[in-house]
């Protein structure tokens, strides 16, 4: 067994980490008390290749792996999870979905843009009445004089106002479940198609989500994605690679908490020791230094297996379920670590710990990773 990165895999993990050092972490402060979205940061991550980590050469990507991409996530994360969370969604749902299952002439069409940053990308599966329930979806996709007609509304969409483009996920057969659902490429501006207001949330400050809203939105016949009735067993599959991406993302969440913790009680004295000293203290770092490095290992196992062409769902489960619990503990042990300096907005504890619970929530909670778990050891259907 081999747990040596590639060179190359050591050169991407460099160049995002000193990307992250250099344009994130406090830089990304003011935006996260604003609450607007780093246009300008985001820009940057273009040139990098950070924007079409997935995508092949021949189209404009960086053509990296998932070992790479998931490094690339991690240390992004490190760094301001508003900024990776908004590469995420764009490299493992939009893009993916159409480097995977896009047409040669859509592959054309869109990769380019979207590798490059020139857009960024969207998708929507959820809506207000149907999240873990995914497949319960009721935005409808008509079949009218030649073109497409979506009716419906999507929630919680990462990059929705900020996006050039969204692949959507809308039912074209009204008496199936599962297999009568179909995903569309729309194109901002597309009449019809549009974003809400951005939510206001707990953490991810600096990202934008918002609605999508369709009300008579029309998409010619080149926009569907796939074949019909095959967006979501595609949709699955995309969720699979986004899953380790976001297994990824607790890592990075989690270290940035533990590189904040260490800092703290290296210069925090109490009772003239250093908190560093106290055996209580220490403990709580050696659990979650630990946690995080098995956060690491599952992550990375679930990307080789994706690499390899391997069945990878059940890996990717087992590291997001992991990987983001540990970075909601790794932050609630460093706010505690910080004591009061921890529940202030001074210190970035305060963010790491709001950002870090998106990771159980988004990309399948942690009770659907449980059952997607439970599901194959059990051999249920
Ligand atoms: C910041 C943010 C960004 C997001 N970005 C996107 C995006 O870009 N695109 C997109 O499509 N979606 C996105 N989402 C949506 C996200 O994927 C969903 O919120 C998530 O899947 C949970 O769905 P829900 O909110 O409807 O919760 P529900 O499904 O209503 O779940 C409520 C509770 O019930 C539990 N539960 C549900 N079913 C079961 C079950 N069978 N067994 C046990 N417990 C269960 C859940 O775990 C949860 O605790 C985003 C969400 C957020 C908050």
């Amino acid at each position: 067994m081999d747990f040596e990165l590639t060179d190359d895999q050591k050169r991407i993990r460099r160049a995002a980490r000193e990307f992250a050092e250099g344009e994130l972490g406090d830089a990304i402060a003011p935006y996260d008390e604003r609450q607007t979205f780093p246009h300008e940061i985001v820009k940057k991550l273009g040139p990098l290749g950070f924007l079409g980590v997935l995508v092949p050469d021949e189209y404009g990507g960086a053509g990296l792996d998932y070992v790479s991409y998931a490094l690339i996530v991690e240390e992004l994360c490190r760094g301001d999870a508003s900024v990776g969370i908004t590469m995420w969604a764009h490299n493992s749902l939009c893009t993916n979905h159409i480097t995977v299952f896009g047409s040669e002439a859509q592959k054309r069409r869109y990769l380019p843009r979207l590798a490059s940053g020139d857009v960024l990308g969207a998708w929507g599966l959820t809506e207000a009445g149907s999240g873990s329930d995914a497949a319960a979806l009721r935005t409808r996709a008509e079949w009218r004089d030649g073109e497409w007609v979506l009716n419906g509304s999507k929630a919680f969409i990462t990059n929705a106002s900020v996006g050039g483009l969204a692949v959507v996920l809308a039912r074209t057969d009204p008496e199936q479940r599962s297999r009568s659902i179909s995903a569309f490429i729309l194109e901002r501006g597309t009449p019809g198609f549009r974003a809400g207001q951005p939510y206001r949330k707990l953490g991810l400050h600096a990202s934008d989500t918002a609605e999508l809203i369709l009300e008579d939105a029309r998409v010619p016949a080149a926009g569907l994605l796939g074949e019909r009735g095959m967006g979501f067993v595609h949709a699955l599959q995309v969720l699979e690679g986004g899953r380790i991406a976001m297994a990824a993302m607790g890592v990075g969440i989690a270290e940035a908490a533990l590189g904040q913790s260490v800092k703290y009680m290296n210069q925090r004295t109490a009772f003239g020791r250093t908190l560093a000293e106290f055996n209580g203290l220490q403990g709580m770092i050696a659990e979650v230094a630990a946690e995080v490095e098995v956060a690491r290992l599952l992550t990375l196992r679930a990307a080789y297996l994706k690499d390899t062409g391997r069945p990878a769902r059940h890996a990717a489960a087992m590291a997001k379920l992991f990987a983001s619990e540990t970075a909601m503990k790794a932050a609630s042990k460093a706010v505690q670590i910080h004591g009061g300096a921890g529940y202030i907005t001074e210190f970035p504890v305060e963010r790491i710990f709001r950002d870090a619970k998106l990771t159980e929530i988004g990309e399948g909670t942690s009770e659907i990773q449980r059952l997607v778990i439970a599901r194959e050891i059990l051999q249920l259907s």
